[in-house]
């Protein structure tokens, strides 16, 4: 159908648009109805089971014939800023009855294995280790349901927050059961139960109240109650919850970070879901391929093989998977690569249609000359992909009003390239880095013709200085 012709249509239906402008899936309908035209309205989830579908492979199951076996729960610790997150996670890894003191180095990978005795029977919980809800909502947004059980994490001196309630928010939407960790139970005024009773609002109700929850005082700092805690997330998670997984396929799971190491190149930490992963494998993430040369676990140890709920990093992609994309192995290199490349091609038509949501090059300059439009190009480079997106995400979130639009035109994982200075240079565009900075070239190249680049570390510093650049670009109104 000719643009034209559906502005026309539109027009008569009572919607004023141009011929580049995104509408809505009620939009579409009542278009295709008015136009005589089937419509089909597919997602990318849709689209990418298709997709799997041509390579006759299933995301998400079982194998038909596998066999099941118990795995352990996967948990996240969400709560308000500064009631402890940080402190709990470093504290529930030094539980880890295994840890070997003298061997590897702990590093952080995104998630981390610890071993406890429950119920006269050695258990295992995952945990992922980036706090807050960022991560989970991330994970969620891409369909990637990572987390089994939630620590809310409740400051006994402090109470219950906004950031307490949105993880409790997110937790429910996800149907993601909830054990409250009341922490900093050592500090002078702490009060444990006026957590209990102001939770019971959210539809926390401790056991002890008659309810479901289970409720754990801890010190994160003093190291007490956890054994506690470990043992009420392995309750949580037995009663109401069917943790089982297929070791015996290949593997597929979920990419939790990802960055790319000087020396090392690609490096991702994904979570095995079900399958094992193992050496030689080839791995496809999101639109990253590539094939498994080596698999590190939290304390340095290489490992041959990782099993159902089992976080590694591995090494041998060829790019950057994106924190929160689904891995899958497959039988050949060569099928890895086409999943990838065709995810690519998608991506940048996605980003293509996102980058457009409030104008397009088409019909920018005809709305600037009648000065009804601003616009911001923005260019973000970080050191890692989780940090991007969460740069991004937190961006495009900003309010901005109608009259200015800010734009994403493009993101990646690394330094500042020449590639990127030019295309600031080529679209006006402001380029944020996070924890990195420009190649020499790149630099020289920026300074001479006058490129703003901005460094972050911090991101609502860099979200902050958008907001203040945004405003006042804004029109004064009379
Ligand atoms: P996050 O923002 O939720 O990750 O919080 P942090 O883990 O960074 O903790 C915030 C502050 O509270 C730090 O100064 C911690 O040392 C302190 N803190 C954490 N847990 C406890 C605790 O159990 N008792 C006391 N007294 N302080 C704690």
């Amino acid at each position: 159908v000719q643009p034209a012709s559906l502005v026309t249509v539109m027009f008569h239906l009572g919607e004023m648009v141009t011929a580049t402008q995104s509408v809505n899936d009620e939009v579409l309908e009542l278009l295709a109805q008015e136009l005589n035209y089937k419509l089909e309205i597919v997602s990318p989830e849709d689209e990418d089971r298709e997709l799997l579908d041509t390579f006759d492979i299933t995301f998400g199951e079982d194998a038909d014939d596998g066999h099941a076996v118990s795995r352990p729960p996967v948990v996240t610790v969400m709560g308000h800023v500064d009631h402890g997150k940080t402190k709990l996670l470093d504290a529930l890894r030094k539980t880890d009855v295994q840890r070997d003191e003298a061997g590897g180095i702990t590093q952080h990978i995104g998630a981390y294995q610890v071993r406890t005795e429950h119920e006269g029977q050695d258990r295992t919980l995952t945990i992922i280790d980036t706090p807050g809800h960022e991560a989970f909502t991330a994970m969620r947004a891409r369909g990637a349901k990572t987390t089994d059980i939630v620590i809310l994490v409740v400051a006994a001196d402090d109470g219950v927050m906004p950031q307490t309630v949105e993880a409790i928010n997110h937790s429910q939407a996800a149907g993601v059961p909830i054990v409250v960790a009341v922490n900093k139970i050592d500090k002078e005024g702490a009060n444990p139960d006026k957590i209990r009773s102001q939770l019971t609002e959210y539809n926390l109700v401790a056991e002890e109240y008659g309810g479901e929850t289970m409720f754990v005082n801890i010190s994160a700092l003093k190291r007490e109650g956890l054994e506690q805690l470990l043992e009420a997330v392995l309750l949580t998670a037995d009663a109401s919850l069917e943790l089982t997984a297929d070791p015996d396929m290949e593997a597929q799971g979920v990419a939790i970070e990802a960055h790319l190491d000087r020396g090392r190149g690609a490096v991702a930490t994904v979570l095995v879901q079900r399958g094992t992963l193992r050496i030689g494998d080839s791995i496809v993430a999101g639109d990253a391929h590539g094939r498994v040369r080596a698999m590190l676990d939290e304390n340095g140890n290489n490992l041959k093989e990782a099993g159902p709920a089992q976080p590694v990093q591995v090494i041998g992609f060829t790019s950057v998977p994106g924190a929160g994309d689904t891995f899958l192995v497959v039988d050949e290199d060569r099928v890895a690569r086409q999943i990838a490349e065709r995810r690519q091609a998608r991506e940048r038509n996605a980003q293509l249609a996102k980058s457009r949501r409030r104008v397009s090059l088409e019909d920018l300059n005809k709305v600037l000359a009648e000065g009804k439009i601003d616009n911001l190009n923005l260019i973000l480079k970080g050191d890692n992909s989780g940090t991007v997106e969460a740069l991004e995400d937190a961006l495009l979130k900003i309010e901005v009003g109608d009259e200015v639009s800010l734009r994403i035109i493009d993101r990646g994982v690394g330094a500042i390239t020449e590639s990127n200075i030019n295309l600031a240079i080529a679209s006006d565009a402001v380029i944020l880095g996070f924890n990195v900075r420009p190649e020499g070239k790149a630099r020289e190249l920026g300074e001479r013709e006058g490129i703003d680049i901005r460094y972050y570390s911090v991101i609502y510093q860099a979200i902050d200085d958008i907001e203040a650049a945004l405003k006042g670009m804004l029109k004064p109104e009379y």
